[in-house]
């Protein structure tokens, strides 16, 4: 059988379809580490981690932050159905700024008295929206220039 020339990739959430598009390759962030997708990929189910997605036609590529869910991979299908995903122009830099700060302090509290797994989960998620966001044209300067200004 002839592989396919494209993937056909759907991003959705529990509220909303995200990203319905034909491209030509996705790395999705599975809970087992990043999976890297082309055309004919063998059909596989994953778990989705906390993590960048991104997806390539021809020459440009589009960033996402995902969180928790599933992929199901066919060769030229590709479904993610996330809990969480944000589109990299759709991010609230300061909003994920504060979270990271809040995250850092709760996990530099004594152990008994914090929720781990919790506030390392706000912390990468906030880390990966904040990683995601700098792909942005300009954003990435804006963020340091607040950082060098403190
Ligand atoms: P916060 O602590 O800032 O409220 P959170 O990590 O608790 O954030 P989530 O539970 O991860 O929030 O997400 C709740 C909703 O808000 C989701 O729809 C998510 O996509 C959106 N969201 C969270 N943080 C951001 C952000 N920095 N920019 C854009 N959307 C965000």
């Amino acid at each position: 059988m002839a592989l396919p020339a494209h993937i056909q990739l759907q991003i959705v959430t529990p509220d909303r379809l995200i990203v319905r598009d034909e491209v030509d390759e996705v790395e999705i962030p599975g809970s087992e580490g990043y999976l890297g997708v082309l055309p004919g990929h063998t059909p596989l189910l994953a778990s989705l981690a906390i993590g960048e997605l991104w997806y390539r036609k021809g020459q440009e590529k589009t960033y996402l932050s995902i969180a928790f869910g599933f992929a199901e991979v066919l060769p030229d299908r590709v479904t993610i159905l996330a809990r969480l995903a944000e589109r990299a122009e759709d991010i609230d830099v300061e909003r994920a700024e504060a979270a990271r700060t809040r995250a850092e302090q709760r996990l530099a509290q004594p152990v008994a008295e914090v929720d781990y797994e919790r506030a390392r989960a706000a912390l990468v998620k906030s880390l990966t929206r904040l990683q995601v966001s700098a792909h942005m044209p300009g954003r990435a300067r804006v963020g340091e220039l607040k950082r060098m200004r403190g």
